[in-house]
């Protein structure tokens, strides 16, 4: 069965799915009911239809854009395109970046866009008309702007998306607004945009994962050593996201037992490699009947597979009441945005399984994308300035070394010493050290508090900080 067909079809709402996670964890918190109702509820939602003509024919399109939290500005969230967009859809994924961005300390407000299409039957021309007009609207009513409300990709848009909607906000605003270029994230690098935000999301997830499996006391709850290597991982969705996840997990010495896509999955103890796989796919136009690999049928069936670690990377509600009890990894890994519903949460967690939540583990998109608009703002390319000043600095220190002992050392040992740091460098060890961080944080609130899942413990940490921003606001008359 399609994914899509199976998130549309699911009865739970997905906001209601927030809200409950979001009621359990205030519960840990003496805060004022006044306040934790205006940090829980969807400050602006904006329902657009606007035509757009293919040839001669006129189509109407339904989107959205919700502004979640007005406690920081700009609002920040991507954009969705897909058949199973809705409100409560649009307004669940816009709360959970609300509690992301406080979880991995992104000073913005949760926003998120939805367009009713499915990218993959249109054609790039319809697209990009699409793409601008959607954006033009957008700009009609203040919902884009880099200190208003800055879009970037979310499943079914990517850099090329980000691209018309820079070109289109910047020709719309006559008088060269010169932070123009800040009003949307996950540009390509030529457009603005800064090297690292494409895998960022993946990333962040393999280091949100790798530092849960290095904590021995972690490990020791679902009996496990230490480590990646060696862990046997199932991976559903092979997009963006999985796909990087996939590639950092398998450079680790992960074994990806399991992958799969919308339409199944491929299955090999001795593990699979990414890039020969996503190579097939391109070919074939299927991940079924890779060489050496068992075929999966059923992608939801992937889910359900005995392995180590499994990483849901596609859509929401992917596991819900009816699956939950068939889940036999001992870690989920929320790749994706609301992959688990509330009900089979609690099923999850009876059963031990350690999941750790979305709101955190998948924030290394928005990271990026902050590192990003920062980068926008500033007009300059990370490491510019200070590259070559590094390297003086380090070619100084290591002659008076050499000097000190008497001896040279090799020239692969001096080209790593001596270099000095390049954009990427810089966005991956911020990314890295923010995952890190936010992971400890989560896990000191888990602990001071005694609350048994990480989920709760991250609405927690989140709450904690936008109450705390609240309360420091005021609330104006
Ligand atoms: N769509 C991504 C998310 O759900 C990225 C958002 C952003 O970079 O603003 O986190």
């Amino acid at each position: 069965m399609s994914l899509h067909k199976k998130a549309s079809k699911k009865s739970e709402s997905f906001f209601k799915s927030v809200e409950k996670s979001f009621d359990k964890a205030a519960k840990f918190l003496d805060i004022n009911q006044g306040i934790l109702d205006a940090i829980k509820s969807c400050n602006s939602v904006y329902r657009l239809r606007f035509p757009v003509k293919f040839g001669k024919e006129v189509k109407v399109i339904e989107a959205y854009r919700v502004q979640h939290s007005h406690h920081k500005f700009p609002c920040k969230g991507g954009i969705r395109y897909s058949t199973a967009v809705n409100q409560d859809e649009v307004m669940a994924l816009a709360a959970l970046m609300t509690y992301k961005c406080a979880i991995v300390n992104v000073p913005f407000g949760g926003a998120k866009g939805g367009v009713k299409i499915d990218p993959q039957t249109l054609s790039a021309e319809e697209l990009e008309k699409i793409t601008r007009r959607y954006t033009s609207e957008l700009l009609k009513k203040n919902f884009i702007g880099p200190g208003m409300d800055v879009p970037a990709p979310d499943y079914g848009t990517g850099e090329r998306e980000m691209s018309w909607i820079v070109d289109t906000y910047t020709s719309l605003r006559s008088g060269g607004e010169v932070d123009a270029m800040a009003c949307v994230t996950g540009k390509p690098v030529s457009q603005g945009g800064v090297r690292g935000r494409t895998e960022a999301t993946g990333l962040g997830v393999f280091y949100g994962v790798r530092e849960l499996c290095q904590s021995s006391e972690e490990m020791k709850k679902v009996g496990f050593s230490t480590g990646l290597k060696g862990k046997r991982i199932v991976i559903q969705g092979l997009g963006n996201v999985g796909y990087h996840a996939a590639k950092f997990f398998y450079e680790a010495g992960a074994k990806l037992i399991a992958l799969a896509e919308r339409e199944g999955g491929i299955y090999n103890e001795l593990g699979l490699n990414p890039d020969e796989v996503k190579k097939h796919i391109k070919k074939n136009k299927s991940i079924l009947n890779f060489p050496g690999a068992k075929d999966i049928p059923d992608s939801s069936k992937a889910l359900e597979l005995e392995c180590d670690i499994l990483i849901p990377a596609a859509l929401e509600g992917v596991i819900h009441k009816k699956n939950a009890e068939c889940i036999k990894a001992k870690i989920v890994g929320e790749a994706a945005n609301g992959p688990i519903t509330a009900d089979a949460d609690e099923t999850l967690n009876k059963k031990g399984i350690i999941i750790i939540p979305d709101i955190y583990l998948n924030a290394g998109g928005v990271t990026v994308s902050y590192f990003e608009w920062l980068k926008n703002l500033s007009h300059v390319r990370y490491g510019r300035l200070e590259k070559r000043f590094s390297e003086n600095v380090n070619t100084e220190i290591l002659q008076a070394l050499e000097h000190l002992i008497g001896k040279n050392i090799s020239e692969e040992e001096r080209k790593n010493i001596l270099r000095g740091p390049d954009e990427i460098d810089l966005v991956r060890s911020g990314l890295e050290d923010t995952m890190i961080s936010a992971f400890h944080e989560i896990r000191e609130i888990q602990k001071e508090k005694q609350i048994c899942d990480m989920r709760t413990a991250a609405f927690v940490l989140a709450i904690k900080k936008i109450a705390d921003s609240y309360e420091r606001l005021g609330i104006f008359p």
